[in-house]
């Protein structure tokens, strides 16, 4: 990308790490054995799947028998809820989640409802906090899974989860946590935050896309999704992405070193976007937790105009962010997180999400803070719903 080009859309993916793409590159042309085969080529894939796998466990305090690869949260998520929920069947049909979840968990809890089992949607308040005392009263002798994301990938809002695991273990629930916006950002480790199984994914932490994985607890029962071979001790059949997979373990491993400078920088400057916006521009709303939130969200509405508008604007001007979640951002509708969060109508259709990642610079937010507000005035003046 050329250098003048601003990259605000971190929680949709991440520019791989070059360090990254140097490890990955001879398991394309010269070490691309399939990890099951029995010669030599075949063993040097596998000791790169297990090196993987001891880089990912590492980054969040696990075992490395705990770490089932995957393609991508999505399948991560998928598995999860499915395989939990399926294995722990003949105690109970109810399962918790929130309303703010991906659709990666949305969907898939959707089709299970078809199926017969009894789904519950916790809200939220207007920062995007679950409350675990809600989770608590939720619970019936029938839920066997509560599903409930480190953070929320629009709003960056972390919620509570060691506090939700307290209720998950008092009532010998399963728990599970989407930790794709959170795994390699900041610091998690499975055993404090005492989940069952927790989904992470490469391509958002300056890995490759294609690789992904889900935390699973020694002990804890899930039924696959996908049959056949016996790869991934039999959880995950399907030959291994090695190149991806040797990415992301190596990912995992420059995150664990420089996780705590990247935080401090990237916060920094997402700070100084974030004033400088409420600074200049009249009408803004920055959305999620003033504090718990993950280091590169600044999440903004500016009222009285669209989202969609700012972002071809901001576009033209070489400035990548997103509105609403970029998995959702074909729908043309407001963000059903937002209006969970309680954000009137013109305050979430005019909602920008900037999410910003190690590669971005101090620079880059000076010159968005100076093209920023002509664009939301020229909108503003042609807006019906705007009067001065
Ligand atoms: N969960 C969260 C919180 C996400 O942000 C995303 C994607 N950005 C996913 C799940 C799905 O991940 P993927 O697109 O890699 O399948």
């Amino acid at each position: 990308m050329a250098d003048n080009k601003i990259f605000f859309d971190n929680t949709s993916t991440t520019k791989v790490d070059p360090r990254v793409l140097k490890d990955m590159l001879p398991y394309f042309s010269e070490h691309y054995g399939n990890p099951s085969s029995l010669h030599d080529l075949g063993d040097i894939a596998h000791g790169a799947l297990d090196n993987a796998r001891s880089q990912v466990a590492s980054l969040v305090g696990a075992n490395d028998e705990e770490i089932y690869f995957t393609s991508c949260g999505t399948e991560s998520n998928n598995l999860a809820l499915w395989g939990l929920a399926r294995a722990a069947k003949k105690k109970g049909n109810h399962i918790i989640t929130s309303v703010i979840e991906h659709q990666s968990i949305i969907n898939p809890l959707k089709d299970m409802k078809k199926e017969g089992w009894e789904i519950t949607h916790i809200g939220v308040d207007s920062n995007g906090s679950v409350d675990p005392d809600q989770i608590r009263k939720a619970v019936t002798d029938d839920t066997v899974l509560i599903s409930i994301m480190h953070a929320n990938n629009e709003v960056g809002t972390i919620q509570f989860i060691k506090e939700i695991s307290e209720i998950t273990k008092q009532n010998e629930i399963l728990f599970h946590s989407d930790g794709v916006a959170t795994a390699g950002i900041i610091p998690v480790n499975m055993s404090e935050l005492g989940v069952d199984a927790y989904s992470l994914s490469s391509q958002q932490m300056y890995g490759p896309k294609g690789a992904a994985a889900l935390y699973l607890k020694k002990g804890v029962r899930l039924k696959p999704s996908l049959l056949g071979g016996i790869q991934e001790r039999g959880r995950r059949a399907g030959t291994e992405n090695i190149p991806a997979i040797v990415g992301f373990g190596r990912a995992c491993g420059i995150a664990k070193d420089e996780l705590d400078k990247n935080a401090k920088y990237i916060s920094s400057i997402r700070d100084k976007l974030a004033e400088g916006i409420i600074k200049n521009i009249d009408n803004v709303k920055l959305n999620g937790h003033p504090t718990r939130k993950i280091p590169g969200s600044a999440h903004t509405s500016f009222e009285f105009i669209e989202g969609e508008s700012i972002l071809l604007m901001l576009n033209m001007e070489g400035i990548f962010a997103a509105s609403g979640s970029s998995c959702s951002s074909q729908a043309l509708k407001s963000s059903q997180v937002l209006t969970e969060m309680g954000l009137s109508t013109t305050m979430a259709q005019g909602s920008i999400s900037f999410s910003l990642g190690k590669y971005n610079t101090e620079d880059e937010v000076g010159r968005t803070i100076r093209v920023l507000p002509p664009i939301i005035e020229r909108l503003r003046k042609m807006s019906p719903l705007f009067k001065e």
